[in-house]
C-alpha cells in the first residue's frame, strides 16, 4: 500500500504496467481508468489519489472517489 506522504503518480503506474481502478465514495461503484489517457489529458506528474478527487462517478454523480493501483500480470 503507497501512503499519502509519498503519493504514486501516473508515470509510476504506467511503469510498474499496472492498471487504476476509482471507487466512487458515493454508491460504491467500480470503474477502470485508462492510466495512458490519463497521463495525456492530467499530465504523468499527476497524483493519484488527485485523480480519485477529481473524478465523478458516471452512475450517480458523485464527486470523489478512491484509487486503487490494480497490479497487471503478465
Ligand atoms: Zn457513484
Amino acid at each position: 500500500m503507497i501512503g499519502d506522504m509519498n503519493p504514486a503518480t501516473l508515470a509510476n503506474v504506467i511503469q510498474n504496467n499496472n492498471d487504476l481502478r476509482v471507487f466512487c465514495n458515493g454508491c460504491g461503484r467500480c470503474r477502470d481508468l485508462d492510466v495512458h489517457a490519463l497521463s495525456k489529458s492530467l499530465g504523468p506528474e499527476m497524483a493519484v489519489p488527485e485523480i480519485g478527487r477529481r473524478a465523478r462517478c458516471t452512475a450517480c454523480g458523485h464527486k470523489g472517489g478512491s484509487m486503487q493501483v490494480v497490479a497487471v500480470r503478465w
